[in-house]
């Protein structure tokens, strides 16, 4: 078993750094809050809590979940000079692809390896372990870290050179946001016009709009009014805007993308940093 750090013990974070030292991993971890990294460690017996960036430094790799690249940026700078060469940085934030490569160029000058490993699921799977996990970076260096990430994720697909992990969700955090964007307007469109709200989404699953939203979120976190999916709407923001940041760096304008990041970011604005992203569907139907 290895000595893994892990860095941001959140919704997503606290349930994998669970699942793998359940898996028998002896665990450095680190959260901006220090309760929360304390806790983690009372309730996991050989766990130790970093107070600086040295205490990484005997780990074989170091798990970030965090929540953007300036995070990410700034955390992996303070441990760069002391981890040892061999060691492999496994970013599994959804984060910036090109801030990706970036980061991973400089690493590799000290002999760090950097895979990026987002991950998509939410909360609930990364309870269960099942999370689905996109991974970019070298080939060779993904196989030494699949059991790592087996840990955490059913559905784990290698998809490119580093960045690309990143790029991919992006994009499917797009498509999804797009999705329930849609999917919050037919219903209160359907609702004014008549419709009861339930069956406008029942409807649509055993039709061809069916998707995430109306499959996973509608009922359970919308129309109940529960708005405690545990993805805040500023991350849902932040994702779109790197998809549509993805577009304009590779020459291809997503006008679509580029108003679904107008519409969450000011939702995000509006509703504040606490929101849920599933409170869209709020937003929406606000007039
Ligand atoms: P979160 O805000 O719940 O957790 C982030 C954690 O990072 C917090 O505990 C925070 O204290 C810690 N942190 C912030 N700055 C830090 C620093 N400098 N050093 C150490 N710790 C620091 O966020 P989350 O929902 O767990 O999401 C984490 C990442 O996973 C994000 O990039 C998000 O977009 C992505 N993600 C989230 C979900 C979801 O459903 N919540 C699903 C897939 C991917």
């Amino acid at each position: 078993m290895s000595r893994i750090g892990f860095i941001g013990l959140g919704m997503m974070g606290r349930p994998m750094a669970h699942l793998l030292h359940a898996a028998g991993h002896t665990l450095v971890v680190q959260d901006a809050n220090q309760e929360v990294a304390a806790g983690f460690a009372a309730e996991h017996p050989q766990t130790l809590v970093a107070n600086a960036a040295q205490e990484f430094a005997g780990c074989d790799a170091v798990i970030t979940m965090l929540p953007n690249s300036d995070i990410v940026d700034a955390v992996v700078q303070g441990l760069q000079p002391h981890l040892r060469r061999g060691a492999c940085v496994i970013e599994m934030s959804s984060a910036d692809p090109n801030r990706t490569r970036a980061l991973a160029a400089r690493l590799q000058e000290q002999g760090v390896a950097l895979i990026d490993a987002p991950v998509s699921g939410g909360v609930k799977k990364a309870v269960a372990g099942t999370l689905a996990i996109m991974v970019g970076g070298d080939a060779q260096v993904f196989a030494q870290q699949k059991p790592v990430l087996e840990c955490l994720g059913k559905a784990i697909t290698y998809v490119g050179p580093v960045g690309a992990g990143h790029a991919l969700k992006a994009l499917n955090n797009y498509v999804s946001a797009a999705a329930l964007l849609a999917t919050a307007e037919a219903i209160h469109v359907g609702a004014a016009f008549g419709i009861e709200a339930a069956t406008i989404v029942d409807v649509i699953n055993a039709s061809t709009g069916r998707n995430n939203t109306t499959e996973n979120k509608a009922h359970q976190f919308m129309l109940n009014g529960a708005f405690d999916s545990g993805f805040s709407l500023a991350l849902q923001a932040k994702d779109v805007g790197i998809a549509a940041a993805l577009g304009s760096s590779v020459q291809l304008p997503m006008e679509l993308a580029q108003k679904v990041h107008a519409m969450t970011a000011d939702a995000s604005q509006a509703l504040g940093p606490k929101a849920d992203h599933t409170e869209l569907y709020k937003f929406v139907g606000r007039a």
